[in-house]
Formats: structure tokens, C-alpha cells, sequence
């Protein structure tokens, strides 16, 4: 691999190269002074692929056309709507197809998830998480927490990073969990930091948290569409996540989740139910008794809302045809790439806290400024850059590698090195 240079001619011979370049011309870009804007927002919302429009207007159409009819007769039937994901999910995931759905949206799920695997007891109720969660994730352990009756401040044992680092060593989780030994109930993390961009070792977490009898779940926000996983290979018990970041599905649009199928296929499994969870020839004998379908399918409790999965579809199929495998590859390189441009910069105050191994990271970099960080994200939005603003000091970027460039990267540095030079900033 030839190695790295800092200039446009450069990152235009990578472009040409590169076999996922064609795939930027799916998205919609918003606009600014006549361009495409440089886009390092993927991280939090997702462009929108072009196909949407049309399938949105196709859902339209049959519901004019077919009335209640199209839970059959549409072009994706409504009644099995649901299922249209689920291969493509799995292979996203790394997981069977009965493993994973399409279903509410991340927090709600969370709940839903943490109702069937915290179950805690007067000895076992402990709950391990990274410090510095995102806060939905926060709000949600401290609540229910406290709807079992316990005290947050007893109950949820975080892990934070060691003194003067940002992000968390693996070991210190894995350490932390066989500390808390029988007391815990169940381990929590955020694959991705959604922070620091930072990436766990799920297979070893979940193994240490195996190892001292507690369950094991992720909130995969950062992570899904990002980072290749092997949820049922590492033998997770639980993830959710939502799609409108990487996954391009959308704001607000349906989230995900996937159990394994050891809890999945146990019918004496506790979760909580509605008819669209029940087995499906028994779904409109409208009787009493709940008959849990086959798989994660058995924790949906409404019919799919469809208009809200519509970009899922669309953005789906996108990925399908990169591949998880081809995006990852384009990633390590393109954010090589912008960490490398990053490290020719020697006139600003900042510092990258996410970790420099791309086996510990997705696409995003996270740039913690001494001083007037806020200036300099204040003139990049002036300038035509979409990136994220996190207080009190950091910049997050997210480089894409379905719909971003080498050239982005390069002018987004190109414009860092401005910053310096122009007073007026
Ligand atoms: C984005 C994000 C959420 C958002 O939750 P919603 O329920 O989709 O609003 C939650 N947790 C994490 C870690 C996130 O990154």
C-alpha cells in the first residue's frame, strides 16, 4: 500500500480507484453556494438515498390503490412487512435472519430488551456500563434501576478511563465485570462510543460477562453500518440499534434489534408481547394466549409502520450491493487518510481522542480542541462542512465510506489550514 500524501492529486488517484465511488451518486447532498457540501455527518444523521422517493410514492400508491387490501396486496405487503429486512440486517449484524427485526425505534427497544434480560434479584442486580454513555442510554439503566426498586447510585457500576485518557481499555471492562462477580446482573455498552468513536472488543466482554453468570447486551448506534460484527459468533445475547446514522434510514426511522437464538427460540423466555410478536397462523384467531413466533420477530408487539421503514428498505439494499466487507476496507483507508492529513496540521490546539488502531475504531475521529474550538467549527460551517459539535470542546467527523471521498477528506484539511492563515476566522 503506497503510503499516504497530502495533496488533492493524491486523494483524486485514490477516488479514481476506488471501487465504492460510484455508490456516492445514490445520496442526495445538501447544498451549499452551488456544491455538494462535505458531509462528515453520517454518524448522526445519514444522507438520503435517491431510491426513496420513489419507493415512498410506491407505498402511496398501493395504499390509494388497495385500501386495507394492500396488507396483502402491495408490492411489499404490509402484513409481512417486517420480514423484508431481515436477511439483509443479519449479514449487516453478523447474525441468523430469525435473530434480528426491524422494530420501534433504539431507546424504546432498549427498555424492552433490558425488561426481558434485567431481571434482577436481591443478590444479583448490578449493571455495568462505560462512563460517559450516550445519555438515552443513561436515562434508561437509571430508570430501570429504579423501577426493580433499586438505587441507581447502588446498582450501576461504570467503568471510566484511566486517569489523563478518553477512552476505556478493554482489560478494565473485563476486569471490572469479574469484580462485580455474582452481583451482576447485566453488562451494557455502547459498541461504539458515540463520543470518542472508540470500539470494544465485544467478543471478550461478552465472554467475561458469560463467565461470572450476567447477560450481555449492546447498543449499537455507532456501530451498525460502521464496523463488520459477528453478533452471534461472539455470542452476544442482545443488541439494538437505531438506522437513520450509518444506516441512512432516515430520521427518526425504525430501529433494529437482535437476541440470540438460544432466547429467541425459548418460548418460556420472558418479553413482553403483542399480536404482531404472536405465531402468524394464530395471529387472527384473536384468542386469548400468547404463542410467541419463532425468533427476535417475537418481541414486536405492533404491525410495522411502514412509511417509517421505507428508507430502511431503500437504504438496505444499498448496502447490500457494497457489501459490509468492501465498506470496511474503504473505511480503514479513507479515515487513515483524513487521521493522516489531521497529523500535518501543526498550528491548532487540538488532539484526536479516538484510538489509533483501526481494530479499536469505526470511520469517526474525534478532535478535542484546547481553545476556540467552537470558532474553528464555526467557520467550517461557513465554509460548507457538515460536522458535529460536542460540548465542551470536541469535533466529531465522520468520513463514510458509502458516500464520502478522499477529495472531502483533502478539503477538509485544505480548509483546517486555512483557519490559521485568515485572521478573520
Ligand atoms: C443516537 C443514539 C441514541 C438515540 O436514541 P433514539 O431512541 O433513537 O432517539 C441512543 N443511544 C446511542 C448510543 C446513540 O448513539
Amino acid at each position: 500500500m503506497a503510503a499516504y500524501e497530502a495533496t488533492l492529486e493524491y486523494a483524486h488517484s485514490q477516488d479514481q480507484t476506488d471501487i465504492l465511488f460510484p455508490f456516492r451518486e445514490r445520496f442526495l447532498f445538501p447544498q451549499h453556494q452551488g456544491r455538494d457540501v462535505i458531509y462528515f455527518c453520517g454518524n448522526s444523521l445519514g444522507l438520503q438515498p435517491k431510491s426513496v422517493e420513489y419507493l415512498m410514492n410506491c407505498e402511496l400508491r398501493d395504499w390509494a390503490k388497495y385500501g386495507v387490501e394492500g396488507h396483502f396486496r402491495a408490492g411489499y405487503p404490509w402484513v409481512s412487512y417486517h420480514r423484508i429486512f431481515s436477511e439483509r440486517l443479519a449479514k449487516i449484524v453478523g447474525a441468523g435472519k430469525d435473530e434480528v427485526v426491524a422494530m420501534n425505534t433504539l431507546t424504546v427497544n432498549l427498555h424492552l430488551l433490558m425488561l426481558s434480560f434485567y431481571r434482577p434479584t436481591e443478590k444479583r442486580f448490578k449493571i455495568l456500563m462505560e462512563a460517559g454513555a450516550f445519555p438515552s442510554d443513561q436515562y434508561a439503566v437509571e430508570t430501570q434501576v429504579r423501577m426493580h426498586g433499586f438505587d441507581p447510585e447502588e446498582a450501576i457500576v461504570e467503568i471510566t478511563p484511566s486517569e489523563g485518557r478518553h477512552t476505556i481499555e478493554d482489560i478494565d471492562i473485563i476486569n471490572g465485570i469479574k469484580e462485580v462477580g455474582d452481583h451482576l446482573a447485566l453488562v451494557i455498552l455502547g459498541g461504539v462510543n458515540y463520543y470518542t468513536g472508540q470500539f470494544f472488543d465485544l467478543e471478550a466482554i461478552t465472554k467475561a460477562a458469560h463467565s461470572v453468570g450476567a447477560y450481555c447486551g449492546y447498543d449499537l448506534a455507532h456501530a451498525v453500518g460502521n464496523i463488520p460484527l459477528k453478533l452471534h459468533d461472539w455470542n452476544v445475547d442482545f443488541a439494538c440499534w437505531c438506522s437513520y446514522k450509518y444506516l441512512n434510514s432516515g430520521p427518526g426511522g425504525v430501529g433494529g434489534v437482535y437476541i440470540h437464538e438460544r432466547y429467541g427460540n425459548d418460548p418460556t423466555f420472558l418479553r413482553l408481547a403483542g399480536w404482531w410478536g404472536n405465531e402468524e397462523k394464530t395471529r387472527f384467531k384473536m384468542e386469548k394466549g400468547f404463542i410467541p413466533q419463532k425468533g427476535a420477530a417475537s418481541w414486536q408487539m405492533s404491525n410495522a409502520p411502514v412509511f417509517n421503514m421505507v428508507a430502511h428498505n431503500a437504504s438496505l439494499d444499498i448496502y447490500d450491493k457494497a457489501g459490509m466487507q468492501a465498506l470496511r476496507e474503504k473505511s480503514i483507508r479513507l479515515t487513515g487518510y483524513m487521521e493522516f492529513l489531521l497529523k500535518q496540521i501543526t498550528h491548532l490546539d487540538f488532539q484526536i481522542i479516538t484510538p489509533e488502531e483501526p481494530s479499536r475504531r469505526g470511520c469517526q475521529l474525534s478532535l478535542l480542541f484546547g481553545e476556540n474550538g467552537r470558532d474553528i467549527f464555526e467557520f467550517l460551517t461557513e465554509c460548507g462542512v457538515i460536522a458535529d459539535w460536542r460540548e465542551p470542546n470536541v469535533i466529531r467527523i465522520a468520513p463514510v465510506p458509502l458516500y464520502n471521498t478522499f477529495e472531502d477528506c483533502y478539503r477538509f484539511y485544505e480548509l483546517l489550514m486555512a483557519t490559521g492563515k485568515n485572521d478573520e476566522m
